[in-house]
């Protein structure tokens, strides 16, 4: 086939003489590599030495999925909601990773929070949250443009379904999980702080007055049981 091409190209250029005359005055060390007879009689079963020697060799198949191998410290994984140590959540639904997403693969939709339904500190809160997983390409870009560090990548790598909609994780599938000590949102924001006070990391875990707002509005919910409140005192005021 490619010496069709040579000898077309060189048909076009008019010189098919010196093409040919060319490729005849290659010297032998230039040309392919001849084979000996030994060479030649026991090449069709050559690629099988590779096969034989193989299976004398330790196996380094890893037993997924019955053992994993632990990823990186920093491997992109599935993606976390983060939330405050008094348990209110770190998204204000402000859309930006959806804005540096270059797949296209977050949907957000903000929300007002009100003094019966705090869910995050300030005025906003991420009301719809989805990542479409069959889009995103884990480049990080997302947590990068996240303000109050709500989005971070865990190390959870096994993201396949077998249906399209179960790949489309929602808020819920993303938020995490409630530590020891937490009270589940909403709640009101520990008394005296702003936003800025949570960000700097001056809320530790839930107040008295948050656990008692709690079991009023909500007696059955079951962090009521694990809540541990702390004194917490804000530095005040913007740095
Ligand atoms: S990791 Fe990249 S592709 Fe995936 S959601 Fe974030 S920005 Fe989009
Ligand atoms: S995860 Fe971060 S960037 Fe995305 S909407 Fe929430 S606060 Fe904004």
């Amino acid at each position: 086939m490619a010496d069709d091409r040579s000898v077309g190209r060189s048909k076009r250029r008019g010189g098919e003489g010196r093409e040919v005359s060319r490729r005849r005055s290659l010297p032998p060390e230039l040309g392919p590599a001849q084979k000996g007879p030994v060479a030649r009689m026991f090449a069709p079963v050559a690629g099988f030495g590779v096969t034989i020697s193989s299976m004398f060799r330790p196996s380094v198949t890893e037993e997924y999925p019955y053992e994993k191998v632990p990823t990186q410290p920093r491997y992109h994984g599935r993606h976390q909601l983060n939330r405050y140590a008094d348990g209110l959540e770190k998204c204000i639904g402000c859309e930006l990773c959806a804005w540096a997403c270059p797949a296209d693969a977050i949907l957000v939709e903000g929300g007002d929070n009100t003094a019966d339904a705090q869910y995050s500190p300030g005025e906003r809160f991420g009301r719809v949250y989805q990542i479409n997983y069959l889009r995103c390409i884990f480049c990080g870009l997302c947590i990068e443009a996240c303000p109050t560090r709500a989005l971070s990548m865990t190390n959870e790598f096994e993201l396949s379904g077998p249906t399209r909609e179960g790949l489309i994780y929602e808020k819920q599938d993303l938020l995490a999980p409630m530590l020891d000590g937490m009270l589940a949102a909403p709640h009101p924001m520990v008394e005296g702080t702003d936003d800025d006070d949570y960000y700097r990391g001056d809320v530790t875990g839930p107040t008295e007055g948050q656990v008692e707002w709690v079991r009023k509005h909500r007696p059955d919910d079951p962090t009521l049981k694990t809540a541990q409140p702390q004194d917490v005192t804000p530095t005040g005021g913007r740095r």
